[in-house]
């Protein structure tokens, strides 16, 4: 069990989890402390969190040359590229490695820190889906937890606390069907970029948001939920639950259902993992808003349609194909979301093209890390290809 105060390097700090981490840990100075912050490219946001949080080990990924040269100027004690990310990652001090940055970027710092024996708690999906089988053999081989930070995935986890593996019937993830839960075909073809970046009911950076209008975000869950949990593909269902307030069940061997409930809220997964297995008081933090279920009134469930939202069933297919097809998958969808953000193809395209790149993939079996990089890879070059047809 780790002691508190819990020193804990933060990946991805100025994203949408960084920040609400931060929230946390600002609200709750004795439990937790920062000792590394690593950000990709929004130095103004990293340098005011610095001055805040005074961490020992500061990096900033920085793409470009101008980002370059500013984080010289701004941040000069920051280490730039991968070997920041890096550092932050095993950084010595640390004990939790929040992995929080978007995409395929979390893959290689989250496998230096399950090395390096931090507790991972875990925010980027793409990290399991496609290396599941290795981020989980690597955590148990080092002897660290694995820490959700999605909410469907925290709520599965407390819901499984005191319970044995083998009384699990299945996991019932839900999904608040985004926001073009009700949209006819003909509809969804004529979707613009700022329709699909306004989710109903989180507000989260623009991949997973529009990882969400598409249901994809849906899919890789259902692959993160696998690995979490160690459950067969064939026991994890979904169904579309609009007012987000159940956030996921778990149904045992015996017919009893148990769920999670609370109003929206992503600060409540990041307390979750950061305070395992105790819980914080929230009393007055505005974290989470009290739920009046009078007022609520109903709740109300529905079937998913995958003909209305095919990139959910292309992501069940890649996880049954297995091999590198998940990772694949994860490359064309990290391509087609980019394309379609920059108005390159349309929002029925996203899917056509994962499609059309994972029928063109030759899949490795038990692939290493550097199988894995390479079909996603491979998967992000073939859907730049292959775009051009959708123009
Ligand atoms: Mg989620």
């Amino acid at each position: 069990m780790m002691k508190f105060p819990r020193r804990i390097a933060l990946l991805g700090s100025t994203g949408s989890i960084g920040r609400q981490t931060l929230d946390v840990v600002r609200r709750f100075p004795e439990q937790f402390h920062i000792v590394a912050l690593a950000a990709r490219q929004n130095i103004a946001l990293l340098a005011q969190q610095v001055h805040e949080f005074k961490p020992s080990f500061v990096s900033c990924f920085a793409d470009t040359p101008i980002a370059e040269e500013m984080v010289r100027t701004e941040l000069p004690e920051a280490i730039l590229g991968e070997e920041g990310l890096l550092g932050a990652a095993t950084h010595a001090e640390a004990d939790i490695v929040v992995a929080a940055t978007s995409g395929l970027m979390g893959l290689h710092p989250t496998l230096a820190a399950i090395e390096a024996g931090k507790a991972i708690a875990i925010a980027n999906k793409e990290t399991l889906v496609m290396a599941g089988a290795l981020v989980t053999q690597a955590a148990q081989r080092a002897g660290v937890p694995l820490l959700p930070i999605d909410s469907e995935h925290s709520a599965i986890w407390q819901c499984l606390r005191g319970e044995e593996n083998a009384t699990i019937q299945r996991l019932l993830l839900t999904a608040s069907g985004g926001p073009f839960r009700s949209a006819t075909v003909e509809q969804l073809r004529s979707v613009t970029v700022q329709q699909a970046l306004t989710h109903p009911t989180w507000r989260m950076g623009q991949k997973i948001t529009i990882d969400s209008a598409t249901l994809m975000n849906k899919g890789l869950e259902v692959l993160e939920a696998h690995w979490l949990f160690d459950i067969p593909y064939e026991h994890i269902n979904v169904v579309i639950h609009p007012e987000s307030i159940i956030h996921s069940m778990v149904e045992f061997i015996d017919g009893s259902i148990k769920m999670q409930a609370s109003l929206p809220s992503m600060h409540l997964p990041i307390m979750n993992a950061l305070a395992y297995p105790t819980r914080l008081n929230c009393a007055d933090t505005g974290f989470v808003r009290e739920l009046h279920w009078a007022d609520i009134g109903k709740l109300s469930f529905e079937a998913l349609d995958i003909t209305r939202f095919p990139c959910f069933h292309l992501a069940l297919q890649a996880a049954k194909l297995g091999g590198t097809y998940p990772c694949a998958l994860v490359g064309a969808d990290e391509e087609a979301v980019e394309l379609f953000l920059t108005g390159k193809i349309g929002f029925l395209d996203i899917a056509a093209l994962i499609e059309a790149v994972l029928e063109k993939h030759q899949s490795v079996q038990q692939p290493d890390l550097s199988a894995t990089l390479e079909a996603c890879a491979w998967a992000r070059r073939t859907a730049q290809h292959l775009c051009k047809r959708y123009a």
